[in-house]
């Protein structure tokens, strides 16, 4: 098989993992393509701070040995199957960037033989290009579990990023339908990733210089599936809370459940739970940028987010003790807790009132959802309304989005937050949900490619 046939399908096959935050960028590709030979695998990822990055996402090998449920490329699947060699992967990568398409690579594999066998040659690829090629640009290797702690120690040394993915967030469903995976197995180099980055924290030496490598810059993530088994919202994000706390992850990444086989273990579902994926994005946007803990969002008797209310409106709602917040005196934990205000404009308003004192009017400017935020503050001990608004008609309006159309606001039920800074907080998908169009948002999935892209499972 040449490389052209390998790079079709071992470039459409990584599209099923959700943990870069990427979408293909099929203009791109077909921009170039016209030549005669196409550029398969390439993707847009976007950094934490919102900056687009284009990498090459592919896959190792999609023969897997492994046969769970959920994944297109389980052992008993019909479909075609490649492998490329670390030295193919090296070469394809410094052709890519050579002609300046990509800037980085994302590589994932199925566990072809064996862990270690697999991880060996993910391993391989990275050091070809960091040692053997003096490619300096950005590296997202996928840590396959059961890999042993020594191939995971030298995968850290060359990637920017590392991610093992959980998948299932209990035990008793990784049995049921990832039989050949054990929870061990996948927390365990999670464990190792954490004692490296530690290690290197304490040795002093500056982030990105160990062995003159990136070495982990970016940390590591997950990938956990959303809707193939009955786990509800609690347990889900008590495992990412638990996540983000033991093993230091820099994002849990939520991937709805879009069934790829008729296996009867898997839930008939009409349509991927993509809503429920997008309130799980908020919540643990709220979990991990607005000091919210799980117990505040959710409990026993309310185990699952509201559908028709975004989880920071809802915690409001359910406080009415908390509000009206003064916004020329509260500070930046009240202020955040605010529906409309997010991190950046609660910083925006600290900054802007010691100079001035803010009314609704300038508040819009810094940015602050007011159509939302006006119903939970005061400005200089005034409401906006004349009385207390009832329950009944606040939460309908939050419902319907809470705008007024005020000049520059996003709108619908992400507004909740910056509208810049849930553009990285959601990946790449949370346009297309809201149709919302607003800085890097624009570059959301379209609907019909998120579909496609939550297709499988962790390779
Ligand atoms: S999820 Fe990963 S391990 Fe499981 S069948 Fe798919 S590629 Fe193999």
């Amino acid at each position: 098989m040449d490389l052209e046939e390998k790079l079709r399908i071992l470039g459409a096959a990584a599209r099923f993992d959700v943990t870069c935050s990427t979408r293909n960028s099929r203009m791109l590709e077909e921009a170039v393509g016209k030549g005669g030979f196409s550029f398969p695998g390439i993707y847009r990822t976007w950094s934490e701070d919102g900056k687009c990055l284009p990498v090459l996402k592919i896959l190792l090998s999609n023969r897997c040995v492994y046969d769970c449920a959920y994944c297109v490329n389980r052992a008993s699947a019909h479909r075609p199957r490649a492998s490329f060699t670390p030295s193919e992967v090296a070469e394809v990568t410094m052709e890519y960037c050579r002609r300046g398409l990509v800037r980085g690579l994302f590589l994932s594999s199925a566990v072809w033989v064996s862990p270690d066998h697999t991880m060996e040659k993910l391993v391989l690829a990275a050091r070809e290009l960091r040692l053997g090629r003096g490619f300096r640009g950005y590296i997202h290797l996928k840590v396959i579990p059961g890999a042993s702690p020594e191939l995971v120690r030298e995968a850290a040394i060359y990637a920017d990023r590392l991610s093992v993915n959980i998948e299932l967030p209990t035990e008793i469903s990784l049995r049921r339908l990832a039989p050949d995976k054990r929870r061990e197995d996948i927390l365990s180099p999670m464990g190792e990733i954490r004692r490296q980055e530690e290690a290197h924290r304490e040795s002093g030496v500056p982030s990105g210089t160990r062995h003159g490598f990136a070495f982990l810059r970016a940390g590591q993530t997950t990938q956990l599936i959303i809707g193939a088994t009955p786990e509800n919202d609690l347990e889900i994000l008590r495992l990412a809370e638990g996540l983000y706390r033991d093993y230091g992850l820099r994002r849990v990444y939520y991937s709805a459940f879009f069934p790829v086989s008729e296996d009867p273990r898997l839930p008939a579902l009409r349509e991927p739970p993509l809503l429920r994926e997008h309130r799980l994005y908020q919540a643990d946007w709220l979990i991990r940028r607005y000091g919210f803990r799980v117990e505040e969002l959710l409990g026993g008797e309310r185990p699952h987010l509201e559908k028709e209310l975004d989880p920071k409106s809802a915690w409001a709602l359910r406080n009415p003790a908390f509000f009206p917040v003064e916004v020329n005196r509260a500070g930046y934990e009240e202020l955040i807790r605010v529906p409309g205000i997010g991190p950046r404009s609660a910083r925006r308003i600290i900054s802007a009132r010691r100079l001035h004192s803010l009314d609704l009017h300038s508040l819009s400017r810094l940015g602050v959802v007011v159509s939302r935020a006006r119903w939970f503050i005061t400005c200089n001990g005034r409401y906006f309304l004349k009385r207390d608004p009832d329950p009944d008609d606040l939460r309908r309006e939050l419902e319907s989005g809470g705008h007024g159309g005020e000049r520059g606001e996003a709108t619908g039920q992400t507004a909740l937050f910056d509208a810049g800074e849930y553009a990285s907080a959601s990946g790449t998908w949370g346009g297309s949900l809201s149709g919302e169009a607003t800085g890097p948002r624009k570059e959301g999935l379209t609907a019909s490619e998120y579909l496609r892209s939550v297709a499988g499972g962790e390779f």
